[in-house]
């Protein structure tokens, strides 16, 4: 990466103590998110994943923490902000779009008007500035006759539209970057598609880092430019798409892209049921690479060591099948099309 990362997250820790033990939703992890691009960040229910966007937006619920590590914005560590400047930067420089549209709209308030205070705000504008802005940010997110349905309320849209106008106001004040935590779960399958590329799209074109967070495999290979796939709170796979989706290294992450497609159109459930056994409980996390248990690959070093993050073409994968010392067990058996 030439240019310096929007977002870089280094050795994130988040910690929940409870009276049976202190958990570790999210475990050493770091990545960098460039302008303009988009990292998917994939794995089952209990990954960790959505509990890392949430660390880097500064939303995890309390006793839960950051223990340690950093979170910077454009070089700026935003991790250990007071609440109030946390507030000020979600919303102006972190746009976010979570799975259901409600959550980010009130619905006592016209769109319109949601905008345009967005847009006062952030962006200190007057109100009829404000208003022909907002109007420009529907009609770019595809809302048609966009002068009338300004006026309109939330409710008054479809799951689709209402998941526009979200990305209209996420990207309102022009953020640096954009965290979408399952986008399209809640919608059609006819319109999820239509939502990921309008997201990718307005975000390139405005250089904004996107952090896309989802279980659907097929969303991740269609928008993603890097993939981060993670296990039991750590990352266990990241590098560009068409490496990790095409030829993952992880056996995890050949478990979770390579399976029988299904007909119901939920193919990313499918492939997550390839993989016998469930992630494992936070209070139990099995020794050594956590995946063990579930590796059809697993051999005598895996339940002692926990594998780094090792080099694997353009890839960093935390399996000891990458590392040089273990060659011999790579060459000595082929990786299975997934794991069953
Ligand atoms: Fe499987 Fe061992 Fe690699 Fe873990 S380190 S993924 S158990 S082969």
């Amino acid at each position: 990466m030439t240019q310096s990362p929007v977002l870089s997250v280094t050795d994130l820790v988040v910690e929940i103590p409870t009276r049976r033990g202190v958990l570790r939703p999210v475990d050493s992890v770091s990545f960098d998110i460039a302008a303009g691009e988009v990292l998917g960040v994939v794995g089952e229910s209990g990954a960790g994943k959505s509990m890392t966007g949430s660390a880097v937006i500064g939303l995890i619920d309390p006793p839960g923490r950051i223990a340690s590590g950093e979170v910077r914005l454009n070089g700026a560590r935003i991790d250990n902000l007071r609440p109030s400047e946390m507030r000020r930067i979600r919303g102006k420089r972190i746009g976010m779009v979570f799975q259901d549209p409600m959550a980010s709209l009130n619905p006592l308030l016209t769109v319109g008007d949601q905008l345009e205070e967005t847009i006062q705000v952030h962006l200190g504008l007057r109100r009829a500035e404000a208003r022909k802005r907002a109007i420009a940010a529907l009609e770019e997110v595809g809302i048609p006759a966009a002068d009338r349905r300004i006026d309109s309320y939330p409710h008054e849209f479809s799951g689709g539209m209402r998941q526009r106008v979200v990305i209209a106001l996420a990207l309102a004040a022009e953020p640096e970057m954009v965290i979408a935590d399952e986008p399209t779960t809640a919608l059609d399958v006819s319109v999820q598609a239509q939502i990921v590329a309008l997201l990718r799209r307005l975000c390139r074109e405005r250089g904004a880092a996107v952090m896309l967070i989802t279980h659907d495999m097929g969303v991740i290979a269609e928008t993603a430019d890097r993939v981060a796939v993670m296990y039991a709170g750590r990352v266990v796979e990241i590098g560009p798409v068409r490496e990790v989706v095409g030829a993952p290294s992880h056996p995890y992450s050949v478990g979770l892209m390579g399976a029988t497609p299904s007909t119901s159109g939920d193919a990313a459930s499918e492939r997550l049921k390839q993989i016998p056994g469930a992630m494992p409980r936070l209070l139990s996390i099995p020794s050594g690479c956590a995946f063990h248990p579930r590796c059809p690959r697993a051999f005598d070093t895996c339940d002692r060591e926990a594998p780094p993050l090792l080099r694997s073409g353009s890839s960093l994968a935390a399996c000891w099948l990458c590392s040089p010392d273990h060659q011999h067990l790579v060459q000595s058996a082929t990786l299975p099309e997934a794991i069953e």
